[in-house]
């Protein structure tokens, strides 16, 4: 197996701290030696995967987080912006994508924090807008009363003048065994009952459609078609501009969809668009993901051990990496968040650059495209291997 050597230029932390941050690792290690002192958040699109296609060695290296019986050994995480499907879901296709077996909770994606509003909307009307499966996605955190904006909109006759010469057709998740009657019903119910939040919860399918029906219900206070009214609440499970799918350069993301919903929406109602928006590197994913990791962590050891990373509080881990391709997004994030996190930028993706990223350096970049071989050698973690050498 060959080894490269990373670049450290332009490091956001000296060689100094660097070193430092090595020697504490190492002896870390030395003292309990089945107890990693570190966990792992990877990104997915662009570092472990481009489209559904593996990038490099990552099914291999990430292999070498799990002991011969399959055994997770080293806690990880996949933390990405993406979504549209559950996370049980995404972790059965990761693991077959990848040959390792991934948990549900090893997976956060951009929506994942919507979980965390389910008390405050639990029995509203809300709106899932997005690829895949949004509604079901919803309702698997608990919303009780969620419609996909397909579903939505096929209750509302002209609601979208442009449906008639899109060559493609929705099929929205409607209750097969629902008779006309009872669809009656629900036209007249949604009819009349104003939406309280949408949620983004995926990069939309068909944003001339749902940025015109996002705007009826944000103007009107939930009811299109009527009189204006309190904008509902408007959440997006990300705020990338752009990122690296399979083709060569960079595709418009859900920031994308948010600046033209945002600008229409500013030209046509007096008072600004207001929303929130979740995902990378909004210093509390990168909490959450301790949070997680810390709970792996603690699953894989001994009551005794587990009172003893009680006791760390917070400081359970000496090291979190973050392994992005975005320097805006998992780097900043990974900075903003602070120690422990120690960030490594790859070329794997949305950053292409010889050196280090000029606005958001990261602590450690590859020479070249490749993911981190992780260090990981006969089943125990060498940090130096880490921060100095890749598996190319
Ligand atoms: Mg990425």
């Amino acid at each position: 197996m060959r080894h490269r050597l990373l670049t450290i230029a332009s490091c956001s932390r000296s060689r100094k701290q660097l070193s430092l941050l090595v020697s504490r690792s190492f002896s870390r290690l030395s003292s309990q030696p089945d107890r990693p002192s570190f966990g792992i958040a990877f990104d997915i699109d662009g570092v472990v995967l481009l489209g559904h296609t593996p990038v490099g060695g990552s099914p291999r290296a990430l292999k070498r987080l799990y002991d011969d019986s399959g055994r997770l050994k080293i806690p990880f995480v996949f933390l990405t912006n993406g979504g549209g499907f559950s996370e049980s879901k995404r972790a059965q296709d990761l693991g077959h994508l990848l040959g390792v077996n991934i948990l549900p909770s090893q997976v956060i994606q951009g929506h994942t924090p919507f979980k965390q509003l389910v008390n405050r909307f639990e029995n509203e009307l809300v709106v899932a807008v997005g690829k895949g499966e949004p509604a079901a996605v919803m309702s698997g955190y608990g919303y009780k009363n969620v419609l996909s904006i397909d579903e939505y909109t096929s209750f509302f006759d002209a609601i979208d003048p442009l449906a008639p010469y899109k060559r493609w057709t929705t099929k929205p998740d409607i209750d097969q065994n629902s008779t006309t009657n009872e669809m009656a019903k629900r036209k007249i119910a949604v009819q009349t009952q104003r939406v309280q939040a949408a949620f983004v919860v995926s990069d939309s399918v068909d944003w001339s459609r749902d940025i015109q029906v996002l705007c009826d219900i944000l103007r009107t206070g939930g009811l299109p078609g009527r009189e204006t009214g309190k904008q509902p609440h408007l959440f997006f499970a990300n705020d990338d501009l752009e990122y690296q799918a399979t083709f060569p350069t960079e595709r418009l993301g859900m920031g994308a969809f948010r600046i033209a919903l945002e600008a229409i929406y500013n030209r046509i109602h007096p008072i600004p668009l207001a929303y929130t928006s979740y995902g990378k590197p909004n210093p509390s994913v990168y909490g959450n993901a301790e949070t997680v990791l810390k709970n792996l962590m603690a699953s894989s050891l001994s009551n005794l051990d587990v009172e003893n990373i009680t006791n760390y509080g917070n400081r359970c881990f000496k090291t979190l990496y973050m392994i992005g391709d975005n320097p805006k997004i998992d780097i900043r994030g990974a900075r903003q968040a602070g120690d422990p996190w120690f960030s490594i930028l790859t070329r794997t993706g949305v950053f292409k650059g010889k050196d280090n990223h000029s606005e958001f350096p990261a602590d450690l970049v590859s020479l070249r495209p490749c993911l981190v071989h992780l260090g990981v050698r006969n089943g125990k973690w060498n940090p130096i291997a880490t921060h100095l050498w890749m598996d190319l």
